[in-house]
């Protein structure tokens, strides 16, 4: 009978086991392995059924209260609408962040966009969180199991890479819920080919640097300058950082890219320098850069090899690149503050925005997120938040950048607010070195003092 109890023990321990394996202790719902594991018979049987991904989009305000562990309840919240709207029968899995997939067996393609629809509206009620209240959206892409190009090796794997195809699809289009069709691979295919041209761009010259002006408030010096990527692209012609950055971050050559774009602003500042103006670079970081341990030694070389001071080299970060690994983010952005260079954290306001955190992570500056800026003039709350991170950020010592600045009468609110830097097409859109070169000679006073020249850059 000891035997039968050890046996049973046995088999009680494998079903844990089974079940630690395939499902996500934070939600309780299948995980990707679990998900492939159930999906997997009714996909390659002859029923039709839907494979549909929920990618969950979480746009907060500035919330104080907002500590580490709210992105799990968001999560959790909005797994349990999931599994209410779609019943207990549905296989439903968390992949990873706020990414969701369901199998839905023996539906069309419409009652898939219908049932996508009802998904979205339910996860889009507001959550409250504490005494706040947290908005979120949904984007959805499916796809069904019916081979369209005759190809009969639609396994789960491809069907979810397909379904996310089409949530990449929501994105960028006007949709939020698309079902998948066959065009939507030439995106990919693009991708593709602009991770695979990168290296040789960066050689062959089609990537330059540009560079946008902030400007002090409220004097209106310039004091520094942010380097933001661009791409001729031989074929596809002018490339928005936004369509490429992503696809070179995604693969190892992110190095070459901050390398590419710190220099080029190391050798400006050198170059304003040796005209007696005192002008900063402010770099975008990436999260792979933080991940790299080895990054800070970089950083230190190049500052050397253009006799640049650190304080005159800013690395801008957005949150979310922090929070995805802080463990291995946090030594890296310490060392760079110990070294001197300046840490801003870029497009405050949006995502996972949390003043607990904020308070420790070791930067010096904070960019108000453009839409915030942009949004003033016609919308009170984005006033308000404005308002609040410029209190917030000078409360805890912190330089309050605000980017997007492109009336005359948001700069103005700015410099009411005590806001200190301004940085937005009111001032000058990015300009090429060139152009951006003649726009600071037009703008550069020398005054002759007693001991020495004063030289001030100031916008009208
Ligand atoms: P970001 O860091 O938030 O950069 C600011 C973006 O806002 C720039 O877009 C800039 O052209 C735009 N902008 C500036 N002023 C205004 C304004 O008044 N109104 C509006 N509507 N927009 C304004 P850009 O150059 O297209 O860059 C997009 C994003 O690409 C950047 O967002 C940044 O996240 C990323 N990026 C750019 N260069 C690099 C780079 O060298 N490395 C990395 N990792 N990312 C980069
Ligand atoms: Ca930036
Ligand atoms: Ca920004």
């Amino acid at each position: 009978s000891s035997h039968l109890a050890t046996a049973m023990d046995n088999r009680r321990l494998v079903g844990r086991l089974r079940h630690h394996a395939y499902h996500d202790p934070l939600t309780g719902l299948l995980n990707r392995t679990g998900f492939r594991e159930v999906a997997g018979d009714p996909v390659r049987g002859d029923e039709s059924c839907v494979v549909m991904r929920i990618d969950l989009d979480v746009m907060s305000g500035v919330a104080d209260a907002l500590g580490y562990a709210w992105g799990d309840r968001m999560v959790l919240a909005a797994s349990r609408r999931l599994r209410d709207a779609l019943g207990g029968e549905v296989p439903l899995a968390r992949l990873e962040g706020g990414s969701f997939a369901a199998l839905l067996v023996d539906r069309t393609h419409e009652q898939a966009q219908e049932i996508g629809e009802k998904l979205r509206a339910g996860l889009s009620m507001p959550y409250p969180v504490d005494k706040l209240t947290i908005e979120a959206s949904a984007l959805i892409g499916y796809v069904a199991n019916t081979a369209e190009d005759g190809d009969d090796t639609l396994d789960v794997d491809t069907l979810l890479q397909r379904a996310d195809v089409a949530v990449q699809a929501a994105h960028s289009g006007s949709d939020p819920v698309r079902g998948y069709a066959p065009s939507m691979g030439q995106i990919f295919l693009r991708r593709f080919q602009l991770v695979t041209q990168f290296r040789s761009a960066l050689e062959t010259g089609q990537v330059t640097v540009h560079y946008q002006p902030k400007i002090a408030l409220p004097s209106r010096q310039v004091v520094g300058v942010e380097a933001l990527v661009r791409w001729r692209h031989p074929e596809f012609g002018p490339l928005d950082p936004d369509e490429f950055v992503p696809a070179v971050e995604a693969t190892g050559l992110v190095d070459a890219l901050t390398s590419f774009v710190m220099d080029q602003g190391l050798q400006r500042v050198r170059s304003w320098l040796d005209r007696g103006l005192r002008m900063s670079a402010a770099v975008n970081l990436s999260v792979r850069n933080l991940a790299d341990a080895n990054f800070p030694d970089l950083v230190a070389e190049a500052l050397r090899r253009y006799d640049v001071p650190p304080q005159l080299l800013t690395f801008e970060l957005t949150e979310s690149g922090v929070m995805s690994d802080p463990e291995r983010a946090l030594p890296v952005l310490r060392r760079l503050h110990a070294m001197g260079v300046t840490l801003a954290v870029d497009d405050f306001g949006t995502g996972y925005s949390s003043l607990a955190y904020l308070r420790q992570l070791p930067v010096d500056e904070v960019k108000i997120d453009k839409s915030f800026v942009l949004g003033m003039g016609t919308d009170l709350s984005d006033m308000a938040v404005v308002r609040a991170i410029v209190e917030l950020g000078h409360s805890l010592g912190l330089t309050v950048v605000a980017e997007g600045v492109e009336e005359d009468s948001a700069r103005e609110q700015l410099v009411s607010m005590g806001c200190d830097v301004a940085q937005g097409y009111l001032i000058s859109r990015p300009l090429s070195e060139e152009r951006f070169e003649a726009w600071l000679r037009a703008r550069t006073i020398r005054a002759r003092g007693l001991r020495d020249e004063t030289v001030l850059t100031l916008v009208s």
